[in-house]
Order: C-alpha cells, then structure tokens, then sequence
C-alpha cells in the first residue's frame, strides 16, 4: 500500500512560491553550514524492515535551545525503502534537499552535500517552526513525487558535532564513490549526454549539460545520475540530448546539444563549449561549487570554492564571483564547475588543461591532493600539487607570478591564454 501525502503539516507555508525568498541579515534568527558550521546532507538506501516510514528524529538540541544570532552543526540523513528503489536513486532525492527545504516560507537553503547552508528567519520562529518541519516536508513530498520508486522514508537531524562530523565523513565517502562511478567513462564513449534544468527557478535561462567528462557544476549530478534520474522521471529535469554533429571536439560543441540549449534557455542561449572557460564557456547558476577565472599576467587560471571565504588574485571573493556569474549566462573568461570536474580528462582542455591552473585556496588543493599528483605524473609534471599557488603564496597576480616562475610552472610556457 502507497502512503499518499496530501498536506504537509508544518506551522510554516510552504510550497514553489517561496523558492526565491531569500533570509537576509536583518531577519535572520539562526543558520548552520555556510563555512560557519557543518552542514552535511545523505540520502542512503535502507531495508524495508529496518526503518519505520514517516519517522523524524531530531537527535540533539533543537531551535528552542538556540538563541538569536547562534550558529548550529546539522546533519539531514534520511533513510529511503522501497521495493523499487535502487542505490543508483540516492544522488537524486538528495538533490531535491535543496529545492525543497527552500519551499518552506522563512528558511533558506543554498548548496548541496557537505556545503550546505540553512538560515532560519525570525518570522518562521515566530510561526513556531522547528527542525523535525524539514524532516515531514522531506518525508511527504519525497512520496508526493517519488512514490513510484519509493515505499518508507525516515529522517533523521543530527544536530550534535560529534554526529554531524561522523556522518560528513561518512558521507564524503559516499560522494567520492559517486563520483568515480564515471572515472573511466569518456565523451566519446556515449552517443547521449543529459541535460539538468533543476536551477532554471533560480537561473531561468540555465541548462547544464552533463556528461560523462563533465560532471553538473553543483557537483551532486553526474552522467550515471542524470540517466537514473531520467529514468524514474521520463517528463523530468534530466532529458537525453543526441550529440549530433561534433561542431568542435577541442572546445567541446556538438549541433545536438546547440540545439537542445537553445530550447531549453527559450532562446537565450545559442551555443557553448563544454572544454573552454575562455570562449563561450557552458553557463553557471549560483549552485556551482567552484567558480574558475583567467589569471592573464600568469598565463593561467585560478579556481575557488565555495568553502573559501577568502580574496583571491582575479579580485574576487567566492561570493562576489558567484553573484556576477550565477544568473544562468554563459560570461567567457569565467566558468562554474564541480570540485571533481577539476581532474576529469576534459577540464578547460580547450584552453590547455588542467596545466594551466596556477592558483587554488589551500583547502580545496589539500582535498583533492590525491588526483592533482595522478595528473602531475599522468601528463610528466613534477610536483604539479607544489607548482600550484594557494593563499599562503598571495592573493594577487603579482605575489604569486614570482611563485610560478621560481617552480617552472607549465602554465608560463603554454601559447597565450588570450589569442
Ligand atoms: Fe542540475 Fe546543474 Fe543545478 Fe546541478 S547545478 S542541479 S546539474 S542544473
Ligand atoms: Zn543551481
């Protein structure tokens, strides 16, 4: 028997309407992750038996043990059962967090996975608004639109460091999982790519195309999971694309995917390359995990992630960069991307690879050491991971070029970045 939801019964109003509502400083009554907490989301599989359908259990102190202006760790686990449900689902209903915890008037909610960040405004305090509302809102409209696949959902806020820093671990080694699951795919391997327009109420003219070398700039969305989401959802966000006719296999542009675009942005955007951040780069939406830019006087680009709240050498912040780029349009000399896109084969191959990367805030060089040094030795540049500067080096084009050319960095040897 289906468990049919009709109404979601929170204190808050909820639904696509308040999407875009943003909780701004002034209204603002608490909020965790954002680089100030953790704040970490997993969706995993569970057996039938094991879970109890419609459960919420807050585990550890709640909003009425808050005051104005605090900060808390969470850690929204949330455990799915069904006959017809698959591991292969789990990317799926996690991307849905996101725009499903925004439905919820007075609570904001940016990001994905281990970045994720939640504001709670006065108002929805007021209302009496408390964390288990996240949980019947997953639970109902995760029957409401998944119930083909679906049977039991149970979910669990941990809001204790401890168990918000054990299951951030866990749950990292499930997205890395994830994300090797299209390791040894290529572009040519596969005659479809798939489209993902799950941003467009953010960024209405959107369109990521993700394929197996290029994975959806929120990072959450991959090649294998946007041919599972289609799957469950024939009429979805994730639409098969026919690549067509290769236009540029350098820069990476198919008719296929022009064609597609072009319909999918209603005529806002005619074409782009998958491989370029310098010409007609695919566009970016403000869910993007790291925003890369050209760096000129370096012959080079940089990339920072969302984590890093830091300056960096093209003059923007994170959040600046974001801003400027998230809207849904393609801005060459700029591009949005996932933090594992940075070492798949494709990355800005139109515009040299990889090599020409010359500056990354430390913690997202350190998080990705192991693939930077597999590069290095895959294409014969030492210490490719060293060569690379980082803030403690500097955070304007002038501190680091000394850097760069002390350690022979590739990216000064290469033909102009600019042609
Ligand atoms: Fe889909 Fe792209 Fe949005 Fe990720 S960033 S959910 S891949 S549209
Ligand atoms: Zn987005």
């Amino acid at each position: 028997l289906k468990t049919i939801v009709s109404d979601i019964e929170i204190p808050c109003a909820f639904g696509p309407a308040y999407e875009g509502e943003r909780v701004r400083g002034a209204d603002l009554y608490a909020q965790c992750g954002g680089g100030k907490t953790q704040c970490t989301e997993l969706v995993k599989m569970a057996e039938m038996n094991d879970i109890e359908d419609g459960k919420v259990i807050v585990d550890g102190p709640d909003v009425e043990d808050l005051k104005e202006g605090d900060t808390f760790p969470m850690g929204i686990y949330i455990q799915v059962a069904g006959r017809e449900f698959q591991s292969d689902f789990e990317p799926i209903l996690e991307r849905q967090i996101h725009h499903l915890i925004n439905y919820i008037q007075g609570i904001m909610h940016i990001g994905q996975r281990d970045i994720s960040w939640v504001r709670i405004s006065k108002a929805a305090i007021e209302k009496g608004f408390t964390l288990k509302d996240i949980g019947v809102v997953l639970h109902a409209k995760f029957h409401q639109d998944f119930g083909k696949i679906l049977d039991k959902v149970q979910v669990t806020l941990k809001t204790k460091k401890a168990d918000v820093d054990e299951l951030t671990k866990r749950a990292r080694a499930e997205y890395k999982m994830r994300d090797e699951r299209v390791e040894k795919m290529t572009d040519e391997d596969v005659e479809v790519f798939y489209s993902c327009t799950l941003c467009q109420s953010f960024a209405p003219n959107h369109v990521c195309s993700v394929s197996p070398e290029r994975t959806g700039l929120c990072g959450a969305y991959n090649w294998m999971d946007c041919k599972a989401s289609y799957e469950i959802n024939p009429t979805g966000p994730n639409q098969p694309i026919e690549k067509g006719e290769c236009i540029d296999p350098v820069l990476g542009q198919w008719k296929g995917v022009n064609d597609f675009v072009y319909k999918a942005s209603r005529g806002a955007v005619t074409h782009y390359n998958f491989y370029s951040m310098v010409t007609d780069p695919m566009t970016t939406c403000g869910c993007c995990e790291c925003i890369a830019a050209m760096l000129p006087s370096c012959n080079g680009v940089m990339t920072v992630n969302r984590d890093y709240a830091g300056e960096t050498p093209c003059g923007m912040k994170f959040t600046t960069l974001a801003g400027v780029m998230g809207g849904g349009a393609s801005s060459p000399g700029f591009v949005g991307h996932s933090k594992f896109n940075i070492t798949q084969k494709k990355f800005i191959k139109g515009d040299g690879g990889l090599a020409r990367m010359v500056w990354m805030p430390k913690i997202l060089k350190e998080e990705i050491k192991e693939r930077l040094e597999r590069f290095g030795k895959e294409n014969g540049i030492d210490n490719f991971y060293d060569m690379i500067a980082d803030e403690t080096v500097g955070i304007t084009e002038e501190e680091i070029l000394p850097y760069l050319q002390e350690k022979g960095h590739p990216a000064l040897s290469m033909d102009p970045l600019i042609g």
